[in-house]
């Protein structure tokens, strides 16, 4: 059990040791535009000594926020232009975003969403924005998936989720209900009975995809709230953003992903950093992210390998980016093996295997 309270202002943060003098004025400035919120589970990770710290990097305001480069978008994985009502985004045919909630347990400097999330963002659907919502699922067939995003759903109570559950276990079509989430690691006492009860409804397979950037987010407590919802028959998969300062390192990936499999969890997306603005001292160039992904092949054993992608801008969806290891070549092929040898495929001797 982490005691204590969520710290959300720059104030608390410095009185709590988090901030340095020095850090508290641009805290300030940085809360005055992005939610701050960071859990006693969170603060409890901090290394208070390590001015490199990957956590606090994740969750603690810095000067560099401030600053909004012209490519950086309020929207950058472009949300609205896929949003037929309120809450929803219906991007691919056969799955929609269910936006029930833009409040999180704690604030990613890094957010994708930063501008619509937190206690100035867009809120919580009322009772009448969610009939709409699931109004619209129902009458569109080919929706097999409902993600519930947003915001982190698993805030809502227990009864909140389970009417959302119930609405959706009267929908033939939707098969499957995934929840993406950081609460099993920032607030592992959350997930007890109740909340995983609300989690899962008659006739639907729940997914529930864990958001974790840094093998150290996986605390003694997230881990055994991961194994209780496993435990109760919830699938589940990661999702990591590839950051530098906090991840941007092969060896620290792959303690990430072997730790996500060694907890039944397996690695989904590592996505690429959006154009989320205040958020460039965290972007990689996607050529760095490719080597780092490319190193992972010959670490982690195929079941540990997360798939690198890009959600392109404007709301095109993801594009898988790592680097092919595939080319033609002639008449066939050159295919590069984890080691970075190159063949040709089909062999084109003897002396090949
Ligand atoms: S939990 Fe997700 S939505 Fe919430 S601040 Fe972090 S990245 Fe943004």
């Amino acid at each position: 059990m982490t005691a204590g309270r969520t710290l959300k202002t720059a104030d608390e943060l410095h009185a709590a040791g988090l901030l340095d003098d020095s850090r508290l004025d641009p805290a300030r400035a940085v809360a005055e535009r992005y939610a701050i919120a960071v859990s006693p589970a969170v603060a409890a990770l901090i290394d208070r000594d390590d001015p490199q710290d990957p956590i606090a990097r994740q969750f603690l305001p810095t000067a560099d926020e401030l600053l909004t480069t012209t490519e950086e978008r309020s929207d950058p994985i472009g949300d609205a232009a896929h949003s037929p009502v309120k809450g929803i985004v219906h991007r691919y045919p056969d799955r929609v975003l269910l936006k029930a909630v833009h409040v999180c347990p704690v604030y990613c400097r890094f957010c994708f969403r930063r501008e619509m999330v937190g206690p100035q963002g867009d809120g919580t659907l009322s009772a009448d924005e969610l009939q709409a919502a699931i109004a619209y699922i129902r009458e569109q067939p080919e929706i097999w998936e409902v993600i519930l995003t947003g915001g982190d759903p698993l805030v809502l109570s227990p009864r909140r989720l389970s009417q959302i559950m119930e609405m959706l276990a009267d929908i033939p079509h939707v098969k499957i209900v995934r929840f993406h989430t950081r609460v099993p690691v920032v607030d592992p006492d959350a997930v007890g009975d109740a909340l995983i009860a609300a989690l899962k409804a008659s006739g639907k397979i729940t997914y529930v995809a864990l958001h974790a950037n840094h093998p150290r987010e996986l605390s003694d407590a997230a881990r055994a709230a991961c194994a209780r919802l496993v435990d109760a028959g919830i699938a589940m998969v990661s999702q990591t953003v590839l950051l530098r300062g906090v991840n941007d390192d092969p060896a620290v990936l792959a303690d990430l992903m072997k730790a996500f499999v060694e907890n039944r969890i397996k690695p989904y997306y590592l996505h690429h950093p959006d154009l989320a603005p205040g958020t460039s001292h965290f972007r990689l160039e996607i050529a760095e992210g490719q080597r780092i992904v490319a190193d992972l092949r010959g670490r982690i054993s195929g079941l540990c390998q997360p798939t690198y992608v890009l959600d392109i801008p404007g709301g095109h969806g993801k594009a898988v980016i790592g680097e092919s290891e595939i080319h033609r070549d002639g008449g066939g092929y050159t295919v590069r093996d984890f080691r970075g040898v190159e063949h040709a495929y089909p062999p084109r001797g003897q002396d090949e295997d």
